[in-house]
């Protein structure tokens, strides 16, 4: 651990005596690596400066939502254009159209969609919906799978849960609890199994497209498609948590990617340029039974806010315009392939994830097919790793459980220079 500069010590003191922790979200605090945050004074395109005036290249975007970098002017030009007009109406407004009209043509599977203002949100709905539509109470979720922190959801699950060593939360019932039944991912006969005994009683299986809040894991040949068919023979739903992977890794996700049609899906992060921001929609048969048109209750005092829309649609414009998946891919593959022959060179036993822009490096000498596998890698020399970068001025997810980013914004020269650093920590751990 290196002490962080002495500004972000004094203002962290002053945060922990008002906050719970000193942060707004676990991962922050960086107690997984044991140590302390450093507190930002701003940042621009790859890079971030703390209030010490240190800098760094960062990896992790807000965790997913500055896909094209920080501040990016077609942003923030939007944002100040938009405000002027009103920042929030609680009325019906043109962005929120547009955006729904946006991700409807992006992925296929989508006919109808709902905004709302996170994540959780979005995937807290899509169960509901699913309860109500098949009027079943059962969800099956997979160990290690985050997605968001709501009641069903919050058992087994991956992210800030799980770095700290609490994957249930105090304060879940017992009996909500209950309804989620947990399996272990990439295990197609426990699907089975589950399936043929309790087929009758699951409303839907949520499932994270590509499990990126435990690492980052990629699903067995035939594994996505066991969970559409199955869920398809016994009448359950299946949604795609997309949150992390939807509007990055291409214009329809992972579904696209993978060529599935998943009956609901779900999204955050890209889609509101940074702002706060969710999504749920799916086949129009299911999306009717919300209110106002239908028995499933769902709403939300800010949900498709006009600074969220039209700071998401500027994003998704622009990334279109550049070619920005291609482009990511591109960048993606330019630092796998650097890293690959770094640490063959060393000779770090390690397995390097990677799809587009998105990447998980493990300090593991096994595969790495789901969170147990994960859990096994070695998370000692992850910490010295993690704090020799952040000491050289390259700012890595303070957990060896988040997956990095890389953004429009880095440049070849950026992902070289951070392999320069890679090379001189590791040569002194
Ligand atoms: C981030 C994330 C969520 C939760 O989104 P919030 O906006 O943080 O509530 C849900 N699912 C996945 C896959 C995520 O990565």
């Amino acid at each position: 651990m290196i002490p962080q500069g002495p500004l972000s010590q004094k203002i962290f003191t002053v945060a922990k005596q008002y906050i719970p922790g000193g942060v707004n979200s676990p991962v922050r605090a960086f107690r997984n690596v044991g140590g302390e945050p450093f507190f930002v004074r701003r940042a621009a395109g790859s890079r971030i400066e703390d209030i010490d005036g240190k800098h760094y290249i960062d990896y992790i975007g807000s965790w997913g939502p500055n896909i094209l970098g920080h501040a990016p002017v077609v942003i923030t030009n939007t944002i100040h254009e938009v405000a002027k007009s009103g920042v929030s109406f609680g009325i019906p407004n043109m962005f929120e159209v547009e955006m729904a009209r946006t991700i409807c043509e992006w992925v296929p599977s989508v006919e109808k969609v709902r905004m709302c203002s996170s994540g959780t949100e979005a995937t807290m709905s899509a169960i509901r919906l699913a309860r109500g539509f098949t009027k079943r109470d059962y969800i099956v979720k997979f160990n290690g799978c985050y997605h968001g922190h709501s009641d069903s959801l919050l058992v087994a699950a991956g992210s800030g849960a799980l770095t700290h060593g609490e994957p249930d939360s105090a304060g879940v019932p017992k009996s909500f609890a209950e309804k989620t039944i947990v399996l272990s991912y990439n295990d197609p006969e426990a699907l089975e199994t589950l399936f043929a005994a309790r087929g009758e009683q699951i409303a839907a299986i949520i499932v994270e497209s590509y499990p990126a809040n435990a690492g980052l894991v990629f699903p067995k040949p035939g594994y996505l498609e066991l969970l559409s068919s199955i869920t398809k023979k016994h009448g359950a739903l299946l949604i795609f948590d997309e949150v992390m992977t939807g509007f990055r890794l291409g214009k329809a996700g992972v579904q696209g990617l993978e060529n599935l049609t998943p009956d609901l899906s779900c999204f955050g992060k890209v889609i509101g340029g940074g702002l706060p921001v969710g999504a749920f929609g799916g086949r129009a048969e299911v999306m009717d039974l919300l209110a106002p048109i239908g028995p499933v209750y769902q709403a939300g005092t800010l949900s498709g806010n006009p600074l969220a829309m039209a700071a998401g649609l500027a994003q998704l414009r622009e990334l279109e315009r550049r070619s920005g998946f291609a482009r990511l891919e591109s960048l993606g593959a330019h630092f796998e392939n650097g890293l690959r022959q770094l640490l063959e060179a060393k000779g770090v036993p390690h397995r390097f994830n990677r799809v587009g822009s998105m990447f998980c490096l493990f300090f593991a000498d096994r595969d790495i097919v789901n969170v147990d596998d994960v859990m096994k890698q070695d998370l000692e020399f992850f910490r010295k790793f993690f704090w020799g970068c952040l000491d050289k001025g390259i700012y890595l997810a303070p957990s060896p459980y988040e997956t990095g980013f890389i953004s429009l914004a880095h440049t070849e020269p950026d992902l070289d220079d951070t392999l320069t650093v890679f090379e001189e920590v590791l040569g002194e751990i």
